[in-house]
């Protein structure tokens, strides 16, 4: 019998024994399951900074999770031996969602995320450890291409504290022929996060030629200030040559500078730049008196005197985020 995966916009329709695109989801006797339920492929310990978040827990450190397969196909990708395998051919742990909270506590976390491929495809996996997470007063972090159906995404957001949602390009054309997906869905998943007070932050990678386009970064930061205001952080990637894109040159700084200056004059407040050294732009300043408030090196965070569990002494303005104080973890706890 054939059945329509529900997950995401690809839809997939799978006879007996066939895989979807994701390589995450089959039909078995009829029913569409994630055979990686259970068995990520990736455990480990990261810090916060790594995911990339700035504004969520700077410095605490937070279990890491993840299982093979993604609905995306990006000629870019970074983490292509896992992504791109399927669930059931890769090696993996044993790792059922009654066990995160003990693992988590164990390695000195209260945050666990679901993240190096895509977190969405093996979603019943992903969700289940979202709830048992959430229920031992853990937080739950995605990392994703937020490439998701509308329903499945709102019956998750409930568990879900913060996401960094990657935006391939502001281009459908983009999207089709570098990713073989589409733009629209991930600006809906954004809207909704946002609209369910999901902290979200954004990752773009500026790649040469391919999606570096100043006028589609203005577009970009245009639209991030109409439909998710200018607090939310933007984190420019720079591009390293590999898997299907060897042939590109490594960003130029230049370029990066250039996105984040014209990201700033669009009005956003948290304009980031990564993978760059030394870590220019990787600072926090507060956004009305401009006090640098969080410095970073590596993964390293230094907070300056003047800030207070995410308030800014000099001048009195609390920043977008989840900042620890006692306040934060009764808020958390709650
Ligand atoms: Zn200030």
């Amino acid at each position: 019998m054939k059945v329509t995966c529900p997950i995401c916009p690809k839809a997939c329709v799978l006879d007996e024994g066939v895989w979807g695109n994701c390589r995450a989801r089959c039909n078995r006797d009829g029913h569409i399951v994630a055979p990686g339920y259970g068995h990520p492929s990736a455990i480990q310990v990261d810090p916060m900074e790594k995911k990339p978040l700035y504004h969520f827990y700077p410095g605490e450190s937070i279990l890491s999770i993840g299982t093979a397969g993604c609905n995306l196909h990006c000629k870019n990708c970074q983490n292509a031996s896992l992504s791109q395998a399927r669930a059931d051919a890769v090696s993996t742990y044993t790792l059922l969602p009654h066990e995160v909270p003990a693992l988590a506590h164990e390695q000195g976390c209260r945050h666990v995320a679901y993240t190096y491929a895509e977190p969405l495809v093996c979603y019943e996996y992903t969700k289940a450890c979202c709830e048992t997470a959430r229920a031992a007063g853990l937080s739950n972090v995605l990392v994703t291409a937020g490439y998701i159906e509308e329903e499945p995404l709102r019956e998750l957001l409930p568990f879900v504290d913060a996401a960094n949602v990657d935006i391939k390009a502001f281009d459908e054309a983009f999207y089709r022929a570098n990713c073989q997906a589409a733009l629209a869905p991930v600006l809906r998943s954004l809207r909704m996060m946002h609209d369910k007070q999901v902290h979200v932050e954004i990752t773009y990678l500026v790649i040469p030629t391919l999606n570096d386009d100043l006028a589609q970064i203005r577009a970009l930061c245009t639209w991030m200030m109409r439909y998710l205001g200018p607090e939310v952080p933007l984190h420019f990637s720079r591009f390293f040559p590999q898997y299907q894109l060897r042939d590109l040159p490594v960003t130029p700084l230049e370029t990066l500078q250039r996105a984040r200056d014209c990201a700033q004059q669009e009005g956003l407040h948290f304009v980031y730049l990564g993978n760059v050294e030394p870590q220019e732009g990787a600072e926090t300043r507060c956004p009305h008196c401009q006090h640098v408030l969080i410095r970073r090196h590596g993964y390293a965070v230094a907070f300056d005197p003047a800030f207070d569990a995410g308030r800014c002494t000099v001048c009195g303005t609390q920043l977008y985020g989840r900042w620890r104080s006692c306040e934060g973890i009764c808020r958390q706890n709650k």
